[in-house]
């Protein structure tokens, strides 16, 4: 058994069932125990591959998009480009490198991370040297001045709460023990009657306020501050209802009870709520759309087309493979189940990626 399970256990024991929320953020997040706190869980060897492991058209075609932002703001003399849940900072180095030919920018901005891991900071600092990057603990110290924010797969990491719909009413979803002392979901036993949602029986409804409170602190900021953030993520265009928490590890699912601290934990980002909450704190809203339209409109095509030129056969074997893996719907890729969401200032036109000319789907 897992030292953090083992921990999780006595805890239960002790002070009876823990919210999903509580349960989420020590396996992620415990200090010595934690899934991001231990390793670098990236690539074939690890749990999980992101878009910026994927291929450098992900982070290139995220600098233009920053580039771009930075003029529409003004070309600001010193701003913050900051960067939420770096993993090893390779979309970071991807935007940089991106960027320089832009006249102004580097001279304008400072570097700033947001990333609790220890071992993930010193992978960034290893990546970013030259680009003499602060980290800081939380987005609120991260917040100053003008700012650019990008964020990929980390929204899907922050800690949610559930809820369930049974004859009585609405109860929150409890992880505590079964009658082997074994982790087990199970319901508080007091009603949420607070919740004024009707569902049938059965229906679960997660609560992500952490992820609520990041958009809404960041939405205030660059309304206030000016500049703009983009989401990248798993999840979906429209509010729904259902069980998102899935645990990976060794790229395959696991049961999000079985390994805490030992494999990933993430849940699906509700992208209609993220975007009321930035809507409500006054930022102006852009999208969200499809990780495909997003990249395509950015010019994805183009790009892996040039870089083919000037490859070798395995080469361009492994871009074309990076564009289906990006875009394609369905299973097979990325580009249907993640969603872009971006907000600005609301003095700023509507921004590259989001003009598609048409609705987008509801998926
Ligand atoms: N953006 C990277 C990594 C995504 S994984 C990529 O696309 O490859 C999630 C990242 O968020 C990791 O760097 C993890 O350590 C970080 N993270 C998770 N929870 C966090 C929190 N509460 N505060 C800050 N960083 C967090």
């Amino acid at each position: 058994m897992s030292t953090l399970k083992a921990e999780l256990i006595r805890l239960i024991r002790d002070e009876g069932p823990l919210p999903v929320s509580r349960y989420m953020a020590l396996a992620l997040g415990h200090p010595r125990h934690g899934y991001y706190m231990t390793r670098d869980p990236f690539g074939q060897e690890g749990d999980f591959t992101t878009a910026p492991e994927i291929s450098q058209m992900f982070g290139e075609l995220l600098g233009l998009w920053t580039a771009h932002l930075w003029q529409a703001m003004g070309a600001p003399v010193r701003f913050r480009l900051i960067e939420l849940g770096p993993g090893r900072g390779t979309l970071m180095a991807d935007v940089l490198r991106t960027t320089r030919i832009v006249p102004g920018f580097h001279a304008a901005l400072s570097v700033h991370l947001v990333e609790t891991s220890p071992v993930l900071r010193a992978k960034q600092a290893e990546t970013l040297r030259g680009a003499d990057p602060d980290w800081h603990d939380t987005v609120e110290a991260a917040l100053e001045g003008p700012v650019i924010v990008l964020a990929n797969e980390f929204l899907d990491a922050l800690p949610l709460d559930q809820f369930v719909m049974t004859a009585e009413g609405w109860h929150e979803r409890l992880v505590g023990l079964n009658g082997d002392g074994e982790l087990a979901f199970g319901l508080a036993l007091v009603g949420e009657d607070s919740l004024k949602l009707a569902a049938p029986a059965g229906t679960v409804f997660e609560q992500p306020y952490v992820a609520l409170d990041v958009v809404a602190e960041i939405a205030r900021h660059v309304a206030g501050h000016g500049g703009g953030a983009l989401f990248i993520d798993y999840g979906s265009i429209r509010s729904g209802f259902g069980d998102t928490l899935q645990a990976m590890k060794r790229h395959g699912f696991v049961d999000p009870l079985a390994e805490p601290g030992k494999a990933d934990l993430t849940v699906h980002v509700d992208f209609e709520r993220m975007g009321q909450a930035a809507s409500k704190a006054g930022a102006a809203l852009h999208g969200p759309v499809t990780q495909r339209d997003f990249l395509l409109a950015l010019g994805l095509a183009q790009r892996a087309q040039i870089l083919s030129q000037k490859a070798d056969a395995a080469q361009r074997r492994a871009i074309s493979e990076a564009f289906d893996r990006l875009t394609q719907p369905g299973e097979t890729g990325m580009g249907d189940l993640f969603k872009v969401l971006a907000f600005s200032h609301p003095g700023l036109p509507l921004l590259p990626g989001f003009d598609l000319h048409r609705v987008p789907e509801q998926v």
